[in-house]
């Protein structure tokens, strides 16, 4: 994995597994349960969990936790299915939450 040297990137803040790719960010703008939530177009070193409905704000959308694949933890979900044409670019979308993510600096 030499390419991700000296390239910022999001890593579980319980045991520091890399989550994430700074360059994979696509927004700071979302909002989870806990708070502030990041939008990921691809993430690493997760587990999903199994498929459920979940009724947000934006509308109804088929969802699987996200999970740390060293301890464990849920850090958010990842978007399935939308039942709204104009939410569909959020499919295969990650939504990672601040609180359980540690920026770093390889
Ligand atoms: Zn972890």
């Amino acid at each position: 994995m030499d390419d991700l040297d000296g390239h910022p990137l999001y890593s579980c803040n319980r045991c520091r597994n890399p989550i994430a790719l700074r360059f994979n960010l696509l927004s700071k703008d979302f909002k989870a349960r806990s708070g502030q939530a990041y939008m990921f177009s691809e993430a690493m070193n997760v587990v999903l969990g199994g498929k459920r409905e979940q009724q947000l704000i934006t509308g109804r959308y088929v969802v699987a936790d996200v999970s740390c694949s060293k301890c464990g933890e849920v850090l958010g979900w990842k978007y399935l299915k939308s039942l709204d044409d104009s939410q569909r670019y959020k499919i295969g979308r990650f939504i990672i939450e601040k609180a359980k993510v540690l920026k770093e600096y390889s």
